[in-house]
């Protein structure tokens, strides 16, 4: 431990030494915020708290795994895994799973992800036949997500004639009628959206005092990364939990707050001395991240702003090449820069595609990357895109899985209660749905009691409904006893889905098909992992909680060496050598849809400082003169943000007027008219011109081309790696059990068994295909 602590510097140190109270730090980008919090867990734990009573949130799933990660290293897994870590919504989601009952809701609540709400909100609006040009379903769904995290409950807005005043002014007079209607849907599906994890948390901290009391006992150090994004509702819920004990340690940037579109309030970190007595607060100022260059080019971006903490940050890293600034034509000629740029990095210096990120204001500006990368075979993955689980044919799979567990489930009922066809026709959902709101139940219950119920349906119709419901009622008894994986299958294959989807043969037909392979085996891995911990049968709900909360940022891709395309939002708390902040045109970043107000300027102002702060090496800022948006060419003027860099930092690839026409290091190909040794010549002089080898693959891809038939084998890639090498007798560190020895090793192939005994727990048989084990 000591030597953990002895790699901090001075300020670092004195937060995570200082056990009690409350605590907050301030400090800019890459100051080592997020490392302090680690060590400071790390340091609680050594010094004899329980894990099982620290709380840490995350601004992401994949933050908190690696952090809990870091942690192992130091105190050992078996301790680390019992802490509570991670988003926000993933810990409450937990704790509401199993007091759900005090508010009316049943243990297995289904989590509604956006699609769904918009999908009842335009049920709705439908219901109370409304016009969709105004009562846009997104607009709707947006209101009522700002009201519920600002805790204003349905009986709340009807109490207050400033909203409804509000919403008749912008010819919305019935959003609190469509407010009321939208909460009994959830709450009758036995469901709760993104925000009410929020809410229905506050609603069970207020309500119920023991179990308020219950919970404070139990979190006696609370800890809080990028505080500066929570907004009202995970304010209270911070306030409450640490109300009893008062050790709480919160860590932001006031300059990094990016999130007040979606209610996050900068004042909860502004306040936090006014919240709790004898707040101490630490401030670091030593950036380890990036190069001067960087860190003043970035000071000298939030300087601009004029509300904001006076902070310090400097680096004793070297200068390193300046900013690269680049202009092109076009959107088209940007991707080719981008993609071109790593290809030639990636030759000359070794690196690989992790080592690059690509950053943009708006998802739409990924396309023409992705062609750009496509065409010099760069591999890279989008964050932030619809995810694998919103896609079309996993999204039908799931709404089956949600009904067996869920079954008053209402949006994935009217999904699937006619896919494949099955002869169960609109007028016949309307009448169920009248129905289920006259009965004030579930749609699933109507149909079970339709023989009751006169709905003037012909007996043909009334047999379809009860065979669902039968179908349905067969697969919850399955699940009774076997894991996700079995149940899964079962229902792709029972409910005709999988055949549905094989009737199409063509390519997207048979990638759809895939996709579902390719759920069966994520589910796969799912419970065989589970199976590891004792007691666990990887059951359906265990998987269905992981899948509502997932966003693919959380993923874990550590075994693919790809670029990483996102947003800036998105990019938040990371960092990459090499950082592409593309479109950076006024309009574009900063939005025309946010530049009207100082404040809002303000804020896509620290929107860029995060993203020049991504990086660690070489930043780049690339603007086009013309691109297509919304389906128009429009032409674009360079973004004030790259003015206000003091212009010592930057450094302009394209300087001379009008040289964009001969387009410097561009893939020349496209281009076959244009004398090639003309666009050579164009290139900045200290750019050598590449060499490609034979077949145009950098090193990096041939080592990964190389690897990847042995990542291929299973899905996890360093035990497959060293599956074949593991001998008895080899000390190991696995994730959940901790460190061990080999005993002995059985089978052979994917049946290859290692018998270990564990510091911790004994002997165990773990299957290698599946077990996380590190030789040390
Ligand atoms: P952000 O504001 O972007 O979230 P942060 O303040 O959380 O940044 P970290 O991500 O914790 O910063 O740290 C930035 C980088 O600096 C990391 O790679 C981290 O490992 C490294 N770092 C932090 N402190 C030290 C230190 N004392 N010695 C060496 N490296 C450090
Ligand atoms: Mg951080």
């Amino acid at each position: 431990m000591q030597k953990y602590i002895a790699q901090l510097n001075e300020a670092q140190r004195e937060p995570v030494l200082q056990k009690d109270g409350p605590m907050i730090i301030i400090a800019g980008a890459g100051s080592g915020k997020t490392r302090v919090l680690t060590i400071r867990i790390a340091y609680l734990m050594h010094q004899g708290i329980d894990a099982f009573s620290i709380l840490s949130l995350t601004f992401t799933n994949k933050a908190a795994r690696e952090m809990k990660k870091r942690i192992s290293d130091i105190v050992g897994s078996s301790e680390a895994k019992n802490l509570w870590m991670g988003t926000f919504h993933s810990v409450f989601a937990r704790i509401l799973r199993s007091e759900a009952s005090l508010l009316g809701y049943p243990s297995n609540f289904t989590i509604y992800d956006s699609q769904d709400s918009l999908r009842a909100i335009s049920g709705i609006i439908k219901e109370m036949q409304l016009d969709r040009d105004v009562y846009k379903p997104k607009q709707v769904l947006s209101r009522i997500s700002n009201f519920k995290n600002s805790l204003i409950t349905v009986k709340a807005y009807f109490n207050d004639p400033d909203l409804q005043e509000a919403d008749a002014m912008s010819k919305k007079p019935r959003m609190g009628e469509l407010y009321q209607k939208y909460v009994e849907k959830c709450f009758k599906s036995g469901a709760m959206d993104f925000d009410d994890l929020l809410l229905k948390t506050n609603e069970l901290l207020t309500r119920f005092p023991e179990v308020l009391a219950k919970y404070q006992n139990r979190f006696r150090y609370i800890l809080v990364d990028e505080y500066q994004d929570t907004n009202h509702s995970q304010y209270l819920i911070v306030r409450a939990l640490s109300d009893k004990f008062q050790n709480i340690c919160v860590v932001g940037d006031d300059a990094q707050s990016i999130y007040a579109f979606r209610g996050a309030n900068i004042n909860n970190i502004l306040n936090f001395q006014k919240d709790y007595e004898g707040v101490k607060t630490f401030r670091l100022e030593q950036n380890y991240r990036s190069t001067k260059n960087i860190v003043e080019a970035a000071n000298t971006i939030i300087d601009k702003n004029k509300v904001k903490l006076d902070k310090i940050v400097w680096t004793a890293n070297d200068f390193g090449p300046k900013i690269k600034v680049h202009r092109s034509m076009t959107d088209a000629e940007e991707g080719r820069f981008v993609a071109s740029t790593i290809f030639e990095q990636k030759m000359q210096n070794q690196m690989t595609n992790g080592q690059f990120a690509i950053l943009y204001r708006t998802n739409a500006q990924s396309r023409s990357m992705e062609d750009a990368l496509r065409k010099r075979d760069i591999p890279y993955r989008i964050y932030g895109g619809l995810s694998f689980y919103q896609r079309k044919e996993i999204k039908d799979v799931l709404c089956y899985l949600r009904l067996v567990i869920n079954p008053k489930d209402e949006e994935a009922l009217m999904r699937v209660i006619n896919y494949p066809a099955r002869g169960i026709g609109n007028t016949t959902i309307e009448k169920l749905l009248v129905a289920a709101n006259h009965y004030k139940r579930s749609i699933f219950e109507v149909m079970q009691n339709i023989d009751k119920i006169d709905l003037k349906l012909n007996s043909g119709t009334k047999q379809k409904l009860l065979d669902f419901v039968t179908m349905i009622q067969s697969f919850q008894v399955i699940n009774e006893n076997q894991d996700a994986f079995f149940i899964t299958d079962h229902v792709s294959k029972k409910t005709g889905l999988v055949q549905e989807l094989k009737k199409d043969a063509t390519p997207e037909g048979m990638a759809k098909v895939q996709n579902i392979e390719e759920l069966l085996n994520g589910i796969k891995d799912f419970t065989e992992g589970q199976k590891e911990i004792d007691g666990a049968r990887g059951a359906l709900s265990e998987f269905m909680e992981d899948v509502a909360l997932a966003t693919d940022l959380d993923k874990d891709t550590s075994d693919e060496d790809r670029v990483a395309l996102m947003t800036i939002h998105l990019a938040k708390g990371l960092e990459f050598p090499h950082v592409f902040v593309v479109g950076m045109e006024e309009d574009l970043f900063p939005s025309a849809m946010s530049m009207s107000t100082r404040s809002e300027l303000e804020e896509e102002r620290r929107l860029f400082y995060v993203a020049l702060t991504r990086a660690e090496h070489q930043a780049y800022l690339t603007y086009a003169q013309s691109r297509y948006r919304w389906g128009k060419l429009t032409d674009s003027e360079p973004s004030r943000f790259i003015e206000e860099i003091d212009a010592q930092y930057l450094e302009y690839l394209t300087p001379a007027e009008n040289n964009y026409r001969y387009k410097p290091m561009i893939d020349s190909d496209i281009f076959g008219d244009v004398d090639k040794s003309k666009l050579r010549l164009a290139k900045p002089a200290n750019g050598t011109p590449p060499k490609p080898s034979a077949n145009g693959e950098s090193r990096s891809d041939v080592s990964v081309r190389k690897l990847k038939p042995l990542l291929d084998k299973g899905p996890l890639g360093t035990a497959n790696l060293f599956d074949n090498k593991l001998v008895a007798g080899n000390v190991v560190m696995h994730e959940r059990f901790g460190r061990g020895q080999v005993l002995n090793i059985e089978g052979g192939g994917a049946d290859k068994k290692a018998e270990i005994k564990f510091e911790v727990g004994g002997i165990k048989k773990l299957l290698l295909r599946f077990a996380k084990l590190d030789i040390i």
